[in-house]
């Protein structure tokens, strides 16, 4: 099992049932579900951060190996497990993806209950968000020093992320894989990142591997990024260096697009935010690499069991 770092209490919870010869989408989504449901993260379904509206708004796509299928639900609101459902979008429906209002219905439709996702906690940093953004319009910011220490400090642009993933490699050979999220905090109503798209911030194939994303979600549509890695795989190459090959074209493509967005870049002419890579190939191999910084992932193996690893940037 291979993922984001957040994935480790998952994988704790699930590890045996891989050992014991378990599908690798169940112990996927098993997985990442301890987290949707977790209050206490302020990045994937309940607790995680709203839109600019204060809707939270959920996106996840799961893709099976063997079968080659996939699903997603985009944009999808008040439903706990959205992965749950991108797995029923894959397995009861002929469709790869359902986004908005209609993922909705088509949750409840099979019994999923109607959740609100929005704690009191976020809500909060909402509001401070909202209150503090502009002093152009008629909200004011509220006394900042108590709001800040009770509810923490507000994300700044570019780390207004969050999102867990998991890749799994069966007993069998099989891997499948998951990816969900809450999106950018405080992000466009209706935007829909990389976690509900296929190639984007999910893609495995049962000849080659399996891999998925975390981080500015755009750059992982732009690169086309999972799918980019399965096919560097597919040509031979070893997990950490398609994994950075595809980090190299993200900062290439970032420095082009910030002709017209130049807060893309920092001054230093990097890009200005992360992208995490988790990678895994049918031989076992495996690793989880980032634009910069230091940051963990998690990985479950027959020897080590599940534990942190450190993620190898690209920049240093
Ligand atoms: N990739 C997610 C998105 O862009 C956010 C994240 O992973 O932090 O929606």
């Amino acid at each position: 099992m291979v993922g984001s770092a957040n994935a480790l209490p998952g994988m704790e919870a699930n590890w045996e049932s891989v050992l014991a010869g378990g599908h690798p989408l169940d112990a996927a989504i098993e997985t990442v579900k301890i987290v949707e449901a977790d209050p206490n993260d302020a990045s994937v379904g309940l607790g995680g951060l709203p839109n600019e509206d204060g809707v939270m708004q959920l996106d996840a796509a799961c893709m099976d190996g063997e079968t080659h299928n996939s699903g997603a639900v985009g944009a999808i609101e008040n439903i706990l497990h959205p992965c749950e459902v991108a797995r029923l979008v894959m397995e009861r429906t002929d469709h790869c993806q359902i986004f908005g209002e209609g993922a909705y219905r088509f949750a409840r439709s099979h019994g999923h209950p109607h959740t609100e996702l929005l704690t009191e906690k976020a809500r909060r940093r909402w509001i401070r968000w909202k209150e503090s953004m502009s002093d152009q319009d008629d909200r004011l910011p509220p006394p900042k020093e108590p709001e800040a220490e009770k509810h923490g400090s507000l994300p700044t642009r570019f780390e207004r992320h969050g999102t867990i993933h998991c890749s799994v490699l069966s007993t069998r050979g099989q891997v499948a894989c998951t990816t969900t999220t809450s999106g950018l905090a405080w992000k466009i109503p209706g935007r829909v990142g990389d976690s509900s798209i296929v190639g984007a911030g999910l893609y495995c194939d049962g000849e080659v591997g399996s891999a998925g994303s975390t981080g500015r979600g755009e750059a992982a549509i732009l690169s086309c990024g999972s799918h980019s890695i399965i096919e560097l795989l597919r040509q031979g190459k070893a997990p950490i260096d398609a994994g950075h090959e595809v980090l190299e074209r993200i900062v290439r493509q970032t420095q082009r697009m910030a002709q017209w967005q130049p807060s893309l870049l920092k001054a230093d002419g990097r890009p200005a935010f992360n992208v995490h890579f988790y990678i895994l190939d049918l031989r076992g191999r495996w690793a989880g690499v980032g634009l910069s910084g230091h940051a963990n992932f998690a990985v479950a193996d027959r020897d080590g069991g599940p534990r942190h690893e450190k993620i190898v940037p690209l920049l240093g």
